[in-house]
């Protein structure tokens, strides 16, 4: 027997409380619309709580659109007409209206002046009510139906939502334990929509080396990383790194986690970390040779901390051959050379990336070419209505992949409202 259900109408059905579903919610109530907001978890945003380390990184300084979407690869010019509508400082200026203030750090990346990603959450947990959106949290859905080429409805466990429009904002896959599990992914496949393979994007780099365990949690600042194969330099990244117990993470290595993981595909790889990138190696060797003289009499343990973290003091040497407790002047050149060259070219061997558990974004999702980039609204389906990393959109670390949400959100609520 089926259940009895309550029907609930509305304007736009939304499916996925996170950043781009409460984006696009706010923005089409504001527009008049009556909005029903399903989310499956307890409450909305998970994800959103845990962004930039609970900081949220909320966008990037970067206000030039083609320059932003460039970030994007080739799917960036699917941006530009959701970006030229609400941009980066269309977003800083929501987050000032809202009385979130906000503050740039380096590589542009703006954060709430409060360093709460909290505060984002609440913003948009007030403005949800008071705009009069109808949340419905823990809420089920067991089918969607479809009626020729339209949604008809959304049957929930107890309930229907019959609408004029409907969002899915779904999210991709990475974290599934924020609730992000793919489910958007089923029913646009099953709408008739193609799906670009999603994958982990963002991710921690695993390495071959077991010693790394030993070096979890230390961070790394201003070092060079370059990734080689065939014996031939791939890419490489100045910035922030940092050891995890089985590998590297960090900005720098995130942003390269995508073409790391393609170079593995077709090959072994090696990666290098220059600890001193501001130096070339004759004024390294100079340094090194300056400190060794004025500490003749200490033990090479006490004189390398000068130009390395502490932690690493000990593993360089023993990677170098060289007995902590050696005294300054005894180091013979062949092993100050040896020295320099481990600072500079410090060999690890990637061996793959870590999964959706650890990714920070998915790559891959709907086929941007069955979207209106003006609208958001799928071909396929007319009233239907796609935003946030449910798209084939994936970009670097810095603020990129939420300025995705707050832009396709509200371009996609504010056209589904109109419609
Ligand atoms: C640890 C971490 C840190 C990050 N930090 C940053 C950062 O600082 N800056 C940045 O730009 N990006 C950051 N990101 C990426 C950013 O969080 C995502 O790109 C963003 O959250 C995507 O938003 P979304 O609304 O598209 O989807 P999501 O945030 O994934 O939200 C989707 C929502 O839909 C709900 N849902 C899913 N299936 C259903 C269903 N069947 N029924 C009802 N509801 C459903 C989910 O429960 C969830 O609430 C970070 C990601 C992670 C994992």
């Amino acid at each position: 027997m089926t259940p009895d259900r309550q029907t609930i109408t509305c304007d736009l059905a939304i499916i996925g409380a996170g950043p781009a579903g409460m984006m696009a919610a706010v923005r089409a109530s504001e527009c008049g619309a009556r909005v029903v907001l399903l989310e499956k978890n307890h409450m909305p945003g998970i994800k959103l709580l845990m962004t930039g380390k609970e900081r949220c990184n909320i966008t990037n300084a970067e206000t030039d659109a083609r320059e932003f979407t460039s970030r994007f690869g080739k799917s960036g010019k699917f941006l530009m007409n959701a970006l030229y509508h609400f941009g980066v400082e269309d977003t800083i200026e929501f987050f000032h209206r809202h009385k979130v203030k906000t503050k740039v750090e380096r590589g542009g990346r703006i954060f709430p002046a409060s360093d709460r990603a909290g505060d984002v959450h609440e913003l948009f947990i007030s403005a949800i009510r008071k705009k009069g959106v109808t949340l419905l949290t823990q809420c089920r859905i067991d089918k969607i139906i479809l009626k020729g080429n339209a949604i008809e409805s959304v049957i929930l466990k107890n309930a229907v939502v019959r609408s004029i429009n409907y969002l899915i904002s779904t999210g991709g896959l990475s974290y599934p334990r924020t609730g992000s599990t793919g489910d958007g992914y089923t029913w646009a496949r099953q709408m008739g929509h193609t799906i670009i393979r999603p994958q982990p994007a963002l991710t921690p780099v695993l390495v071959k080396e077991q010693w790394i365990k030993d070096l979890e949690g230390l961070s790394l600042k201003n070092v060079r990383i370059s990734v080689y194969q065939h014996n031939r330099k791939k890419f490489d990244r100045f910035g922030e790194a940092l050891f995890t117990g089985s590998g590297l993470s960090g900005p720098i290595i995130l942003d390269m986690s995508k073409s790391i993981g393609d170079l593995l595909n077709s090959g072994p790889a090696d990666l290098y970390i220059d600890f001193k990138p501001a130096l070339d190696a004759a004024q390294l060797d100079k340094r090194i040779l300056r400190d060794l003289d004025g500490n003749r009499n200490r033990s090479i343990r006490n004189i390398l901390p000068r130009l390395l973290p502490v932690r690493l003091v000990l593993l360089m040497l023993k990677q170098a051959g060289i007995s902590p407790d050696r005294k300054g002047h005894s180091i013979t050149r062949e092993e100050r050379i040896k020295l320099r060259s481990l600072l500079k070219q410090f060999p690890l061997t990637p061996k793959g990336l870590l999964g959706f558990d650890k990714a920070i974004i998915t790559t891959g999702g709907i086929a941007l070419n069955e979207i209106n980039p003006k609208t958001m609204q799928s071909k396929l389906i007319r009233n239907l209505y796609f935003a946030g990393e449910i798209l084939d959109l994936d970009g670097p670390t810095g603020g990129y992949n939420l300025q995705v949400c707050w832009s396709t959100g509200y371009l996609a609520g504010e056209s589904a409202a109109a419609n």
